[in-house]
């Protein structure tokens, strides 16, 4: 049966990218000995470091004076290296869910953190809006898809200070204005390579500001002058990113990952809506095109588990929602095809017609 792969993260990459994976990890470039036991600072490796930077700065349209880096430890760890980088006195988050205030609890280790505004007495159903940023802050930190929730800012916001951004699940899946950010990260296992590698956009000149000694591994610096090879980087993620990157780019780029995106997302809600089975749980206007999330409708709350089981028997995998939010949760990242939503739709459709 074929599969449908719904999951959150890690989660489905384009098939291509799997495939000339595994075939480096057999034989890199014919060279007769695999990816992964090769030095990363090879004249084999160095060229996939440098063509990923390239690719990440053409397909995002990264303006000169930034750098692009791959690192370790996860999106996790960049909670705390954004704040030990830039933070000198005062942090602006947005609490936008789980993530964001993951972020916010490392942040406060480092100088003082003002909540501009949070969704949290809903649940996380809606992106606060109409909030004021204090002039006087190092930097406003937004996470612009909310993964677990089902929201997303699906545009760049204009603010006052630096903004700074975890992008870990909707990177790549719309054109950004990377001049508006000093720094853009995010685990790369939901819409870029398997886990294992953190990428991290950093404008160069918004470093060098705290005062702190900053440990050598946690300091961006160390890793734009050593070129992402400071220490041993994650290769075999690394390579799968670059083989992403070019698919991006050989299909269209963010644009027409967009225009997929937008597709996607408008033929599921439009079920979600329609099917009176289910209701969505993100506000409209919030609704994320990466992550969509929807519950049984309340009179219906007992078939809950009857449709996980019918839905997981027509191929359909990774469905059930986060436990903070129940119900459902369709990731729809930039490789999911859209007949693997279409057979989604066609599951909620049999469903309703036995109800
Ligand atoms: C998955 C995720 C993270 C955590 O990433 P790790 O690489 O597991 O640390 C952080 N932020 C967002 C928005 C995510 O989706």
């Amino acid at each position: 049966m074929k599969k449908h792969n719904f999951n959150a993260g890690p989660s489905i990459l384009p098939r291509e990218v799997i495939e000339d994976t595994a075939k480096a990890i057999l034989d890199f470039n014919g060279i007769g000995l695999s990816l992964m036991e090769i030095s990363h600072r090879s004249k084999d490796f160095q060229p996939v470091v440098d063509e990923a930077v390239a690719l990440f700065k053409e397909i995002l349209n990264i303006p000169d004076g930034y750098s692009v880096i791959f690192l370790g430890g996860g999106a996790s760890l960049e909670f705390c290296m954004v704040p030990y980088n830039f933070l000198e006195k005062k942090a602006a988050y947005l609490n936008t869910g789980t993530w964001a205030k993951k972020a916010m609890k490392e942040a406060k280790a480092f100088g003082e953190v003002v909540e501009v505004a949070s969704s949290a007495d809903a649940n996380y159903t809606f992106i606060p809006k109409g909030y004021t940023v204090p002039a006087d802050v190092d930097y406003f930190h937004i996470t612009t898809n909310n993964t677990i929730f089902g929201t997303e800012i699906k545009h760049d916001i204009d603010v006052n200070v630096p903004v700074i951004a975890d992008m870990s699940s909707d990177i790549f899946s719309r054109p950004v204005d990377v001049s508006k950010y000093i720094c853009i990260y995010g685990g790369a296992q939901k819409n870029l390579a398997p886990a294992g590698v953190t990428f991290v956009i950093v404008k160069n000149d918004a470093l060098g500001k705290v005062t702190r000694h900053i440990p050598t591994m946690l300091n961006y610096q160390t890793h734009i002058d050593g070129g992402s090879m400071f220490n041993t980087p994650p290769v075999v993620p690394i390579y799968s990113a670059l083989l992403t990157l070019r698919w991006i780019k050989a299909q269209g780029g963010v644009k027409e990952m967009e225009r997929r995106a937008i597709e996607r997302a408008d033929m599921l809600y439009s079920e979600i809506d329609r099917n009176k089975l289910f209701v969505g749980t993100a506000a409209p206007e919030d609704r994320s095109r990466m992550n969509l999330c929807f519950v049984m409708a309340p009179e219906y709350k007992e078939l809950e588990a009857d449709f996980q089981k019918f839905a997981t028997e027509r191929g359909m995998v990774g469905i059930k929602g986060h436990r903070s939010v129940g119900g459902f949760r369709a990731s729809c990242y930039n490789a999911m095809p859209k007949e693997s939503v279409q057979a989604l739709i066609d599951c909620m459709r049999e469903f309703e017609k036995l109800h």
